[in-house]
């Protein structure tokens, strides 16, 4: 358990016929933060339930701070803060008065509730709301909100699921600062999300599940490097008109070079006249061979930029494997 928050080991969870978890190995690190990716009803969810003891496994084992969340449940909510899309506080109670009713919950000693829910509230800035009633809360107060709940006991391990679900660009910002900060302090993060960006910006390691099973893991870097072979391309060029005023089709023609692969290609608006191809090239010769086709048709070339893979890549890949198309390699720790 050396540093180690959470492990588990062949975790298993069914719901009748349904398994929405299947043979997890999943560990957490102090001072790391994981994402938990995958489609609606991958399993996230319920993996965060399993490790914080509201649901027994099926089979397998977890261990959290070396408890088993089943049998020692409030040893592991003394130390794990959660926090979720449901509620946070009752809507009738002011935001302090809900804070200070978890704080007792949690077993916060009185001395310290006062002071530790009046830093909190600012620190999410909402002392200024702190006594008006939660059901007069913006959506991104709430969530706010229950953040500062997750933290109220000063947990050394958070569950956040979803944390920046219907916040503005700004308060969104400063949650994944703070995220940042609770890492750096050492916590570990388990952090379930569909926000691709902020997975990348924020995990060390992202977990990507697929009907509860593991379908990639690793550093969203790695990961990203093991995406095919080849070199992903973009090309910005403005194509040849012939005499009959049609535009030829670059992406056409490029997908017909050798070594040119998975060739797309968008106009962006502001652009008028220039096409933006995106492809995956096998290597250099194939690139020179690629602009002399385009010569050949009379384009004119205006960049030709290697692109940097993004975790969105990554997923996208991932779930075309699901049907059959790409293979992602095993970089990081994915899954032969
Ligand atoms: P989302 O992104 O939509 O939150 P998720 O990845 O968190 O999805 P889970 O909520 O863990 O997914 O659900 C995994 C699977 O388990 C789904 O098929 C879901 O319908 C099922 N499931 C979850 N909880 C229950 C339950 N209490 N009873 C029956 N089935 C459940």
């Amino acid at each position: 358990m050396d540093g180690l928050l959470v492990e588990t080991h062949a975790l298993r969870r069914d719901f009748g016929t349904n398994r929405a978890v299947d043979a997890l190995d999943l560990h957490v690190a102090r001072g790391e933060v994981v994402g938990l990716l995958g489609h609606n009803g991958a399993g996230k969810t319920t993996t965060v339930r399993l490790l914080a003891g509201v649901l027994a496994p099926t089979a397998g084992t977890a261990r959290v701070f070396g408890f088993d969340p089943t049998v020692d449940g409030v040893e592991v909510r003394r130390r794990v803060g959660v926090s979720t899309e449901t509620p946070a506080v009752d809507d009738r109670l002011t935001g302090r008065q809900g804070l200070r009713a978890f704080a007792d919950l949690y077993g916060v000693a009185p001395s310290l509730v006062d002071g530790r829910v009046a830093d909190l509230l600012a620190s999410f800035d909402l002392s200024e709301a702190a006594d008006r009633r939660v059901g007069t809360y913006s959506k991104g107060m709430r969530q706010r909100l229950a953040l500062a709940r997750a933290l109220l006991h000063d947990p050394a391990l958070l569950f956040l699921d979803e944390p920046t679900a219907g916040l503005d660009p700004v308060a969104a910002r400063a949650v994944a600062d703070r995220v940042r900060a609770l890492r750096a302090e050492g916590r570990g993060i388990v952090l379930c999300t569909h926000d691709l960006n902020q997975a990348q910006a924020l995990c060390d390691r992202v977990v990507v599940l697929e009907h509860g099973a593991v379908v990639a893991e690793g550093a969203p870097s790695e990961l990203a490097a093991g995406l095919g072979a080849g070199t992903r391309v973009r090309v910005v060029a403005r194509p040849p008109v012939d005499g009959g005023g049609l535009v030829a089709s670059l992406a056409a023609t490029l997908a017909t070079v050798d070594g040119w692969g998975d060739v797309d290609d968008d106009a962006p608006p502001e652009h008028a006249g220039v096409v933006v191809v995106h492809a995956v090239v096998r290597d250099a010769d194939a690139i020179a061979d690629g602009v002399a086709a385009l010569v050949g048709l009379g384009a004119r070339i205006h960049a030709v930029e290697r692109e940097v893979p993004s975790l969105e890549d990554v997923y996208f890949a991932l779930h075309r494997v699901g049907r059959g198309a790409v293979a992602v390699p095993a970089a990081g720790g994915v899954p032969a």
